[in-house]
């Protein structure tokens, strides 16, 4: 019998985020190059009798350890949906080194993280469309947070196609103090399109954005990283325009707002420029820290 599993699940930026219009359901229909990079939550499930959860690392006292954290609530999913021959239970752990509320689809990683876990400690043994089942359920971000590596998503986040990129991309996230509620980020944007009255176009991934990163042409992906979240982020936390303006100094290739933010991620040449830039980042007083990371990155074991 399993005792103990580990899942290491990595973070998401959002290479291309364009956000249509308000569905019937409330949720915008959106279009996005996920990425995964190599920044890792670590969940370790163990048998137990109930459903439980304790916290760990650097971001730990900042996630809810109760019912509400996303991997319980996963885990309790999962067994509404299996159905396991025992009820089962399982005492989670997660090192949480993903900031939290930071556009870096941190929760979702550990909702992943729960349903990969207990899939294997319960023997359940469900395929990955079914896990993905289960994670649409959860949250728009949750299916691509089980695959890692580079997808398009379209529909609310959670319909993916998988995206070849050619060789590791080199990124700095810079971290902001404090966070930014996504429902606030998407509520801000829909404020600043009614000022506008503009029409809001069906959200579309341009086929150069998949060109380049099959080419791993980081220069010409750098023209085409765009966030339609970002103006929102910035209204809403206008020191984060500091923060991108310092990474444009210090010769990054191209800044933006990760997701909702409040994470900014630039894109670097190599992997030395990408330390030399986390390191300038770090030290230029514009964000509460900064970390080179590679992407695309793969679920861990
Ligand atoms: P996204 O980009 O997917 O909207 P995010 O990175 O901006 O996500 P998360 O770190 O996923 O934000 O946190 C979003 C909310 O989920 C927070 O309010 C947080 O309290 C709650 N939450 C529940 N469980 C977790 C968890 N395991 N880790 C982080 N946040 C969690």
């Amino acid at each position: 019998m399993v005792l103990q599993v580990i899942a290491r699940v990595p973070a998401k930026i959002n290479l291309l985020l364009a956000v249509g219009p308000v569905r019937p359901d409330g949720f915008h229909e959106l279009a996005t190059v996920f990425h995964a990079v190599s920044l890792y939550d670590e969940v370790t499930g163990s048998s137990d009798d109930g459903v439980s959860v304790t916290l760990g690392g650097p971001y730990g006292t900042r996630a809810p350890d109760g019912d509400e954290n996303l991997a319980v609530l996963a885990a309790r999913a999962l067994a509404r949906r299996a159905r396991p021959a025992r009820p089962p239970g399982v005492r989670l752990g997660i090192h949480k080194e993903i900031p939290v509320a930071s556009g870096l689809a941190g929760g979702s990683a550990d909702a992943a993280g729960a349903l990969l876990v207990c899939n294997q400690l319960w023997g359940l043994r469900l395929s990955d469309a079914r896990l993905a089942i289960v994670a649409a359920s959860l949250g728009s971000d949750v299916p691509f947070s089980l695959t890692g590596g580079t997808a398009v998503g379209t529909g609310r986040g959670e319909r993916l196609r998988p995206v070849p990129v050619g060789g590791p991309l080199h990124w700095v996230l810079a971290f902001a103090d404090g966070e930014l509620s996504t429902p606030q980020v998407y509520r801000r944007l829909d404020e600043l399109r009614a000022e506008r009255s503009a029409p809001v176009p069906p959200p579309a991934v341009p086929d150069d954005v998949l060109a380049a990163l099959a080419a791993v042409d980081a220069p010409a992906l750098a023209g085409l990283l765009h966030n339609d979240l970002q103006e929102a982020a910035l209204a809403l936390r206008p020191s984060l325009s500091d923060t991108l303006r310092a990474g444009d100094e210090l010769g990054a290739l191209a800044g933006l707002v990760s997701g909702s933010g409040p994470t900014c991620a630039f894109l670097a040449r190599d992997d030395a420029h990408a330390a030399a830039l986390a390191s300038g980042l770090a030290e230029s007083g514009t964000c509460a820290g900064a970390v080179a990371v590679v992407g695309p990155a793969p679920l861990g074991t």
